[in-house]
């Protein structure tokens, strides 16, 4: 059977197959059986040739008749060995002819020309026939050798006729489904096999005929009934008509590949679902057209609900935090519009009231085109958004603490601040007293120094009220005001120490500031170290000025900046990267907490804080904050949504730093 199309390539093989015989009778004992076997066949042929000379002689056969008895002996001749044999036995026979069948008998002159053209044919007949039926023994052979070949692949080869019946079935297809070559053939390949294909038969047979090929992976059924996973290969062969005629179909097992496959599939799956649980992130794909969710093991323990329900946006939804509805329910309709991705935190109200933080990551993935699909991870983040919250709350701690302790270094001037309206109160009651005493009171000299009482003691209330607001427990509270209030504050409190330290304040207060919205305390705090720093050195500078100056003004980008612009020692080059880090201090007293402090205060503000130093010409802090900036419309600033979504996010973030 030579199941291979007419091509280029069948008639090379068939060449081949005569010079592998040619190498293998390179062997001694080969060439030995290959000349017992001329010998034999020559003699046979030389026997023959002669009694069928005998024969036809003494019957007094004509030369077509003897012609016709050489030919058919030369054919059977070729059908045993090669061209060359047949050759020299043609022409003998054609001598033969020559010598006793054509006259002048027992000689080799022809005398008739029509003798003489019927030897030529008769020759040319001989070489044409044997020279047929040596191409037919080479395709015979190379069919054979074809088949043999294929008999030694692993793979199954079969193939089938455009019925699907069965005409080969090679070694490889008997060791794999367990028929037998005789068995198999003449049976219906998909019926034998009870193939069970990806799509269809009919959809596997389209493509076969319309591009010659097909491909896919089958399930079959061996005959002890186990069933086998193979790639399958399918070639289209077509008569020289172009007719299609059968199919050569070539089937690999990968029953093992695949179960390894699953196998890998499995245990992966198995690492994930303990990675999810371990790292408290769920998974989640959602078909933002079809609203078709899925939910991986860890996403269903989040959101507490049970694997075995199908998910859906809505019973997400029941989950959400009644505050965060809003903010979820944009998300969504942000994807299902077309957003590409979203990322943002939320939180879930649990059947025990308990309450869970989460961040939630997607970005949308194109399987098909036009297809969007989002995938995206939930991340429990309950846990650290507690533990921020506990370290922001020990911050505001260790800065009310920091607060008292500068308090404490304030206590002269603070005492002095508060003694100062207390001695007023005082002059002025004596000279009260003394307009009283006159015979005729002063009534109008009474009234100015009870109404500078009153103002002296409001002042020494309003310090008092200040100190306890400084060392108070209260939680931080934001509300608009003025920075150059707060300077203001803060330097009423400081006179004493200015004073003191034999430090000349300057004021710079520019006028017209926008508002901000911030903690005075915690600002008033930050000015106060910063003024402290600044003071304390100096202290070490003899033979210059000792200047403090404060500085505001309007900064860039809707900015209200602050700088305090000390003479003192600088900052060495080598402290400079390490100022705003926790204790860090080159103070023998110092607690190193000063700045660190100042610098969260400010940023939990959104603004920034630098220094910048002459070492041995003093040293600059600056700090910036952001302004109020009215707008007519009253509209957030944030004009889009992601931003909102964002800001939303760090709001949450910031939550605790803001109660520094
Ligand atoms: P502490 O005052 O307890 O040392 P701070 O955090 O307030 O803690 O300051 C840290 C260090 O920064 C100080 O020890 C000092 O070396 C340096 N520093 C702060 N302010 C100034 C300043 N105005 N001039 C020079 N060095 C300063």
């Amino acid at each position: 059977m030579n199941f291979f199309p007419e091509s280029v390539e069948a008639p090379e093989r068939v060449r081949g197959l005569p010079k592998r015989r040619t190498a293998r009778s390179d062997t001694r004992a080969d060439q030995i059986a290959r000349m017992q076997y001329l010998t034999w066949l020559w003699l046979a042929g030389g026997v023959a040739m002669g009694s069928a000379t005998l024969v036809c002689f003494r019957l007094g056969a004509r030369l077509g008749t003897a012609g016709f008895v050489y030919l058919t002996i030369i054919v059977l001749l070729s059908l045993m060995d090669s061209f060359v044999t047949s050759a020299v036995f043609s022409a003998t026979a054609v001598g033969c002819l020559a010598f006793f069948f054509s006259p002048p008998v027992f000689s080799f002159r022809v005398a008739e020309i029509r003798d003489v053209v019927a030897l030529i044919a008769f020759l040319a007949a001989a070489l044409a026939i044997t020279t047929l039926v040596r191409r037919v023994r080479w395709l015979g052979e190379a069919a054979r050798e074809q088949a043999r070949l294929l008999d030694l692949s692993h793979d199954t080869v079969i193939v089938r006729d455009m019925n699907a019946v069965i005409t080969y079935w090679n070694h490889g297809a008997e060791e794999l489904y367990g028929w037998k070559k005789a068995e198999a053939l003449g049976r219906t390949s998909h019926q034998l096999l009870q193939t069970r294909f990806p799509a269809s038969l009919d959809d596997a047979m389209d493509t076969l005929l319309r591009t010659g090929r097909w491909e896919g992976e089958l399930v079959h059924t061996k005959r002890d009934g186990s069933q086998v996973v193979v790639a399958s290969r399918w070639s289209l062969q077509r008569s020289a008509n172009g007719r299609p005629i059968s199919a050569l179909e070539t089937n690999n097992d990968i029953t093992l590949r695949k179960c390894a496959e699953d196998a890998l599939r499995r245990s992966q799956a198995a690492y994930l679902a303990e990675a999810q649980k371990l790292s408290l992130t769920g998974s989640f794909g959602w078909d933002p057209v079809s609203g078709e969710i899925f939910w991986s093991e860890q996403s269903f323990r989040i959101f507490e609900y049970d694997p075995d329900i199908t998910p859906t946006i809505e019973l997400a939804l029941q989950r959400v935090h009644p505050d965060d509805v809003a903010l979820v329910r944009q998300v969504i309709d942000r994807a299902v519009h077309g957003a590409p991705d979203f990322d943002f935190e939320h939180r879930l109200l649990m059947p025990d009231s308990s309450v869970k933080h989460l961040h939630v990551v997607a970005h949308v993935v194109t399987d098909e085109p036009g297809k969007r699909q989002f995938v995206g991870a939930i991340m429990d983040v309950t846990a650290t958004k507690l533990s921020a919250q506990k370290l922001h709350e020990a911050q505001t701690e260790l800065a009310r603490v920091t607060r008292v302790t500068t308090l404490g270094e304030l206590s002269a001037s603070i005492a002095h601040e508060v003694s100062q309206p207390l001695a007023a109160i005082v002059t002025n009651g004596d000279a009260c007293l003394r307009w009283l005493g006159h015979p005729n009171p002063e009534l109008a000299e009474v009234q100015t120094c009870i109404t500078r009482m009153i103002g002296e003691g409001r002042r020494a209330s309003e310090i008092v009220r200040h100190i306890r607001t400084l060392a108070k427990k209260d939680a931080p509270h934001k509300t608009r005001l003025d920075l150059n209030d707060v300077i203001n504050d803060v330097v009423c409190l400081t006179q004493r120490e200015v004073l003191s330290h034999k430090v000349s304040l300057c004021l710079r207060l520019a006028s017209g500031l926008p508002p901000l919205q911030g903690d005075r305390v915690q600002l008033q705090q930050v000015i106060i170290n910063l003024m402290m720093n600044g003071i304390q050195s100096m202290d070490c500078i003899d033979g210059r000025l000792r200047n403090l100056l404060i500085e505001s003004r309007m900064g860039e980008e809707a900015n209200v900046v602050v700088a305090i612009q000390d003479s003192g020692s600088g900052i060495d080059p080598e402290n400079a990267d390490r100022l705003f880090d926790a204790f860090f201090t080159t103070k023998p007293n110092g607690l190193g907490m000063g700045l660190s402090i100042c610098q969260s205060i400010v940023e939990a503000h959104g603004g920034r804080m630098c220094a910048s130093s002459k070492p041995g010409h003093g040293a600059t802090f600056q700090l910036s904050l952001p302004a109020i900036i009215e707008r007519s419309d009253n509209a957030p600033r944030q004009s889009d949504f992601w931003e909102f979504a964002r800001v939303h996010r760090n709001k949450r973030t910031a939550v605790s730093q803001a109660a520094l």
